[in-house]
């Protein structure tokens, strides 16, 4: 074996990635994060790690040489950084160079949901135009309303930035308030709920955000409320929605991510005020190429001894 450092690939991962890695390292491609394919001599070896999706504690504990673990993402709730950290390893992901595209696509879906544009041009291709008439008119419109973003961090601030030509209120709720906002700040969510009427969600997915999204906080949104999740499927509880969307406690949702992706609901689906996307907040050739490049370069620079270029908060950020 060369002397090129060994970085381990559990799973699919976006080719730019794997080329730029395959020039730089010797690689090791097992088809999932158990790795039960892939001999343990092999495992003994390996220095890095590039994951999209899951990095367990059962893998990092057979990777008794592993240094540090570059997510592709944001969110790095698929790895489990707290074992990561116990061992030392660095972990690191993609932050920035995606807030403008998921930003963007907020918006989009937060349109879309309002105004219906996805079933008006499912309308138009099916011909009914001509035959039927003009589609319904939509019973909702973005003017006038008061929004509020559930997480203001680097994406939450984009959204933000781009609401504000809307002319819409705009008020947020985290743990704590930011100093540098003008932004009705809300110490809780019911509170934030209640005060306006469209929720747009952008905070990662950990302990207390799990199923922050439930009941009591659809209820207080209200009949004429609009649900907007952008941040993880795991914030939102899927049943509550489901039933508030029926019966409706709220008056429609644009999801993004969902508790179980791939997978999602037929209840969702079958749902006439919904808009449905499957998780591709980020999905363009741009955006995913720079998190590719994010990717490699933090291993590249951990390997060359310059440390990691975005270490997330838990794990240390040094050599
Ligand atoms: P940041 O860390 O910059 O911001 C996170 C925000 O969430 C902060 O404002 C933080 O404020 C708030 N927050 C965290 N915990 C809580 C809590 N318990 N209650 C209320 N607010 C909370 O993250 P990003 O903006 O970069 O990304 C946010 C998330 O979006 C990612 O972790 C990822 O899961 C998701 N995402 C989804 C994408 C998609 O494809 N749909 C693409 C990219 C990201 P405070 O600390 O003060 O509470």
């Amino acid at each position: 074996m060369s002397d090129r450092p060994l970085v381990l690939i559990p799973g699919r991962i976006n080719p730019r990635v794997r080329s730029r890695l395959a020039e730089q390292f010797e690689l090791v491609e097992v088809a999932d994060a158990s790795a039960a394919d892939c001999a343990p001599d092999i495992l003994q070896q390996v220095r890095g790690a590039a994951v999209s999706g899951r990095f367990p504690a059962a893998l990092i504990e057979r990777l008794p040489k592993l240094e540090v673990i570059a997510n592709f993402g944001v969110g790095y709730d698929g790895v489990e950084v707290k074992a990561a950290a116990q061992r030392g390893v660095v972990v690191t992901n993609t932050p920035d160079v995606l807030n403008d595209e998921v930003a963007d696509t907020a918006i989009a879906l937060l349109l879309n949901t309002i105004r219906r544009f996805h079933f008006a041009e499912q309308y138009l291709r099916e011909g009914r135009w001509e035959k039927e008439g003009a589609f319904p008119l939509s019973p909702m419109s973005l003017k006038g309303r008061k929004v509020g973003l559930h997480g203001l961090g680097r994406i939450g601030m984009e959204i933000a930035s781009r609401l504000v030509p809307f002319k819409v209120e705009i008020a947020y709720h985290t743990r704590s308030p930011r100093a540098d906002v003008a932004y009705t700040y809300h110490d809780n969510l019911v509170g934030l709920a209640k005060a306006v009427d469209i929720l747009i969600s952008i905070v990662p997915s950990t302990a207390e955000t799990n199923g922050a999204i439930n009941s009591e906080v659809l209820a207080a949104l209200g009949s004429d409320g609009v649900l907007i999740n952008v941040g993880r499927g795991s914030t939102v509880d899927e049943p509550a929605l489901i039933a508030a969307l029926q019966n409706g406690t709220i008056g429609a949702a644009g999801l993004d991510v969902f508790a179980e992706e791939p997978h999602v609901p037929q209840a969702l689906i079958d749902l006439p005020n919904v808009s449905l996307l499957p998780h591709v907040a980020s999905a363009s050739v741009p955006t995913r190429d720079a998190m590719a490049d994010l990717v490699v370069d933090n291993l590249i620079s951990w390997f060359e001894g310059r440390g990691p270029l975005t270490p997330v908060p838990e794990t240390p950020a040094t050599r």
